[in-house]
């Protein structure tokens, strides 16, 4: 439920009404407006409790939330949140692009396409190192190896670097290296894992699984914010239809339906959503355009070498051309990626 407190409640007043929720055996979360405070409160809403507390002095009334995400949802958390993953705040004025290789392949592999993608304007590096194939034959990532040489691209470019987590029991080391977790498709509803993530206060990118509806994403972003980790970014990734022309189906309603539910930033990534690099720059500009805090790209320096999602990564080349075509819309629409200004 959400107290809502009258218009200019004293500070003193709002103490009193948080200390009575946690003697009531409520979790308290804290949301101060500019016009009001709100608490939300989670817990058993026995209806003695709900009347003593519409009771306290302060008190406007109190409403119940109607959906099953509460955390996650806007109904007492109305203000967008920002997640800040080193210096790069997303779901601010900026639009951010996370570009890399699907997979960190080597040392050199990865730097380069680093320095690619850092000339370009990129703000975070992406690269897996324990990669969820589909085949257990498939190239399985460099797993620490490959966390060291994220951590020295990001020395040397000073990107921050999101990279996948598969197992809950590798948190501690991924966050070693890592400045933010992805929790990738085929795990989004791995609860062990999304309650290890949300134990550490590393940001979390949590991906949309392969036939998840909005709630069941949003119910997953529950658990981690739930365990105690708010920084949450979701990352529409394509939903599995019946359409085999693309790898996925992009599903890009659903940023205006993650916008109205709930107040976490979500990025778009059209190189899964669609599987294949020729289609990747239009849903890029066609999410910028739906509201999308951010993209994430994948770039490799020779596609036609990678060891996975060869088909659907951009060379230097083309990520260039995106970056110049979405900042041409973001500005359009309000909005701007990197410090480029459009001539
Ligand atoms: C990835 O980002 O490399 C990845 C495996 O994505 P997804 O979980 O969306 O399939
Ligand atoms: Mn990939």
């Amino acid at each position: 439920m959400i107290v809502v407190m009258e218009h200019k409640a004293s500070q003193e007043l709002v103490d009193a009404v948080t200390v009575r929720l946690k003697q009531l055996g409520f979790d308290n979360h804290l949301s101060v407006g500019v016009e009001r405070t709100i608490i939300g409160a989670i817990g058993e809403k026995r209806p003695e409790y709900i009347e003593q507390l519409a009771a306290m002095p302060g008190v406007e009334k109190i409403v119940p939330i109607l959906k099953p995400f509460k955390l996650a949802g806007r109904e007492f958390h109305s203000e967008p949140s920002q997640v800040r993953v080193g210096d790069v705040i997303i779901g601010g004025e900026e639009i951010v692009v996370m570009a890399g290789p699907c997979a960190v392949e080597s040392e050199e592999q990865l730097l380069e396409t680093a320095r690619e993608v850092k000339k370009n304007g990129a703000h975070i590096l992406r690269g897996g190192a324990f990669k969820p194939r589909t085949s257990p034959y498939s190239f399985q990532g460099l797993e620490e190896d490959g966390l060291r040489i994220l951590a020295a691209a990001r020395r040397e470019t000073g990107l921050p670097v999101v990279t996948e987590i598969v197992n809950p029991r590798d948190v501690e080391l991924v966050a070693q290296y890592a400045d933010m977790l992805q929790v990738g498709a085929r795990n989004m509803q791995n609860f062990t894992l999304l309650r290890e993530v949300g134990k550490c206060q590393k940001p979390v990118l949590l991906k949309r699984g392969l036939a998840a509806t909005v709630e069941e994403w949003l119910m997953a972003a529950e658990y981690i914010i739930s365990s105690g980790n708010d920084n949450v970014v979701l990352c529409e990734r394509g939903i599995r239809t019946y359409e085999t022309g693309t790898r996925n189906t992009l599903d890009l309603s659903a940023v205006p339906a993650i916008k109205h539910y709930s107040h976490l930033p979500i990025i778009v990534d059209p190189s899964h959503g669609t599987g294949r690099w020729r289609y990747v720059l239009p849903m890029a500009r066609a999410a910028i355009a739906a509201g999308a805090d951010g993209l994430m790209i994948e770039v490799h320096c020779r596609p036609e070498e990678a060891l996975s999602d060869g088909a659907q990564s951009l060379t230097p080349m083309n990520f260039q051309q995106l970056m110049e075509e979405t900042k041409v819309l973001a500005q359009a629409i309000g909005r701007k990626i990197g410090s480029l200004t459009v001539v």
